[in-house]
């Protein structure tokens, strides 16, 4: 809890298409009780958050965590692990996070390949054949980008989940629910419940 009384709420994507932070901002009215039911402090794609505050955040200080995305590369798994501990509630948000969906199609090659088609392809200009380094030395010092890794793997591969919403990407009024965890007249025990799907799948009371 902040001290303006609203509980802490993160969202964060992973390897991902994007199309799970559309589905949030596309829920009309109802995205600005995000605003009124939470103290946002931690979701790239709308605001400028840095990594170390969220790490200066004691553990569990974050109420809900909406991850989406898949686990592809090094910071996507750092911050999976980054997330876990601050948060309360992590929920595996969308498909991709659930299950790989679209990303995880990526599986079926190998990294050459994906590198291939990436950086060699028909629709490519790169004449000298330049691939990404992991570190590369510049005049202002050794920079570092996130490590590949071989395959990609599903949110609940890396870390413990408490929720699971699937969809591509989860339905309005799925995401809606969600966003009333945050007001003080709902009850939170009484919106989240088991459902029969399994026995951490999101199910939201009357929906
Ligand atoms: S679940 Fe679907 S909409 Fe969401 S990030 Fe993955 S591919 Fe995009």
């Amino acid at each position: 809890m902040n001290q303006n009384g609203k509980p802490k709420f993160a969202m964060y994507w992973a390897a991902s298409c994007g199309g799970c932070e559309i589905a949030v901002l596309n829920t009309g009215e109802k995205i600005l009780d995000v605003d009124a039911n939470f103290d946002v402090v931690f979701w790239p794609v709308a605001m400028d958050a840095k990594y170390k505050d969220v790490e200066a955040m004691p553990d569990k200080s974050i109420l809900l965590t909406l991850f989406n995305g898949g686990i592809r590369n090094s910071e996507n798994e750092e911050i999976a692990h980054l997330l876990r501990r601050k948060s309360q509630i992590l929920v595996a948000f969308g498909s991709c996070a659930n299950e790989g969906c679209i990303p995880g199609l990526a599986n079926l090659s190998s990294p050459t390949e994906i590198f291939d088609a990436a950086y060699n392809s028909l629709s490519t200009e790169n004449p000298s054949g330049l691939r990404p380094q992991y570190e590369f030395d510049m005049p202002e010092g050794r920079i570092h980008i996130p490590v590949f890794y071989p395959v990609l793997r599903t949110l609940d591969q890396v870390v413990d989940v408490d929720y699971y919403m699937p969809g591509c990407p989860p339905e309005s009024h799925q995401i809606a629910a969600v966003i009333d965890l945050g007001d003080p007249g709902v009850t939170r025990q009484s919106r989240i419940t088991s459902s029969g799907v399994g026995d951490r799948c999101i199910r939201i009371n009357g929906l």
